[in-house]
């Protein structure tokens, strides 16, 4: 699938470092912490909204941290270079709300695994953090809007029918996204699975939006986010329940090869647009659901795979 061409008069942002201190910690429910960060060069930081992504960068030993730093935008081959016991644990996060005239971030952290001690450097780091503690965050340098700034939410304006599913590392993305849609003449439906009935949040909804939260409460991930995304898509006639056709656009995907991130040029879609975020593995069957089984255009729905089930970073 091909990439949208960017608009050209829009000059690309740097992606740079930017010093945070944790201003504030809030827990949000049993599987997530909502950690504000503040600044001095987060005013100009993280303004897309959407499912504005940034880095969070965590040292392991402070020499490495340095080293990293210093090359500013032209960090990358340095990283790569870098021996394992100095290179920084880089992860990828959602800004869930930014206040510039504050010069602040919200960023709701899943605290997976802190319960049983398999949790990875962000979950410890999340489960520990208090007001004080100082990190390095990566982004834009820049305000604005596009796939240059790590956004890729892009519904098409004809789109009139839109879907938003994923799991809870989706989760901040999706309400950002609903929270800022307009109030357009437009069908939103998210759905939204989570670890238990206790991760679930009220949201201020724009007329026309409706949310579900679907708590696994142990049960197998994507055990209930697959099946309400199909039924979702026949209650929104997207799709009949009964007519099961091998889409001719599908061709399935090795996650050992290949990470699934497949988004659709912004004026691919049509009348209806899809985002679905989560665990790549349950992305996939998503895919194979909307693109093998019911013959969705996969031009219409962008495919994230957040991350990997078993697999750091
Ligand atoms: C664009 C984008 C936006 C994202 N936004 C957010 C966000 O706003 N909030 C958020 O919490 N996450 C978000 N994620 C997901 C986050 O980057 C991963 O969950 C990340 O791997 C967590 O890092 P870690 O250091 O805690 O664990 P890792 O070191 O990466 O992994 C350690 C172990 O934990 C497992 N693991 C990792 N994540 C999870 C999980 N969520 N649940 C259960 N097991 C897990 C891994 O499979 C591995 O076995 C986003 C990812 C992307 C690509």
């Amino acid at each position: 699938m091909t990439l949208a061409a960017q608009p050209e008069a829009v000059t690309a942002p740097e992606w740079q470092f930017f010093d945070a201190t944790v201003a504030g910690v809030r827990r949000l429910g049993p599987s997530f912490v909502r950690i504000t960060f503040t600044g001095p060069g987060l005013a100009g930081f993280g303004l897309a909204g959407d499912d504005q992504r940034f880095k969070l960068v965590l040292p392991r030993d402070p020499a490495g941290m340095r080293r990293l730093v210093d090359r500013g935008s032209a960090w990358y081959p340095e990283y790569c270079a870098m021996p394992e016991e100095l290179r920084p644990d880089i992860r990828t996060y959602t800004v869930r709300a930014a206040r510039p005239e504050l010069a602040e971030i919200d960023v709701d952290l899943v605290l997976h695994g802190v319960a049983d001690g398999h949790a990875g450097p962000a979950a410890r780091w999340a489960a520990a953090a208090v007001p004080g503690d100082r990190v390095v965050l990566l982004g834009p340098d820049r305000p604005g809007r596009g796939r240059m700034w790590g956004v890729e939410w892009a519904p098409p304006a004809a789109a009139r029918t839109l879907l938003l599913a994923g799991d809870e590392t989706a989760v901040p993305a999706v309400c950002a996204i609903v929270e800022a849609l307009p109030a357009a003449a437009r069908t939103v439906t998210a759905l939204l699975e989570v670890p238990e009935a206790g991760d679930v949040v009220d949201l201020a909804l724009p007329p026309g939006t409706t949310v579900r939260w679907l708590p696994r409460e142990g049960a197998a991930r994507g055990s209930l986010l697959v099946p309400a995304v199909h039924a979702a898509l026949c209650e929104l006639g997207i799709a009949t329940p009964s007519v099961a056709r091998a889409g001719a656009d599908y061709v399935d995907l090795d996650l050992d090869r290949e990470p699934l991130w497949e988004v659709p040029d912004a004026d691919a879609a049509a009348g209806f647009y899809a985002w679905l975020a989560g665990e790549a593995a349950v992305v996939k069957q998503l895919r194979r659901r909307l693109v093998g089984d019911l013959g969705v255009p996969r031009g219409a729905v962008a495919f994230m795979g957040y991350w990997r089930d078993g697999v750091a970073g």
